[in-house]
């Protein structure tokens, strides 16, 4: 995957989306628009959350009833 605004490639692995969104805050998120900001800060957070939630299954086991239960108080 490349990156939009420079010549940057990011390898496809787990961590892509993430790298990506870190590398686009580092280097371009001066150059972003107020809109693409705003949307770069809320796909940051999903993307963060989706994460936590992962460690979070990885570390109490099969607790998808638990976390669901909790989600809507976490939005
Ligand atoms: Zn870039």
């Amino acid at each position: 995957m490349k990156c939009k605004y420079c010549d940057e490639t990011f390898t496809e692995d787990d961590d892509l989306v993430l790298n990506y969104f870190e590398h686009t805050k580092i280097n371009h998120y001066e150059s972003l628009s107020d809109e693409d900001r705003i949307m770069h800060d809320i796909r940051e957070n999903m993307i963060k959350s989706k994460i936590n939630h992962d460690k979070f299954k990885k570390e109490t086991g099969d607790s998808d009833l638990f976390f669901n239960s909790n989600d809507s108080d976490t939005v």
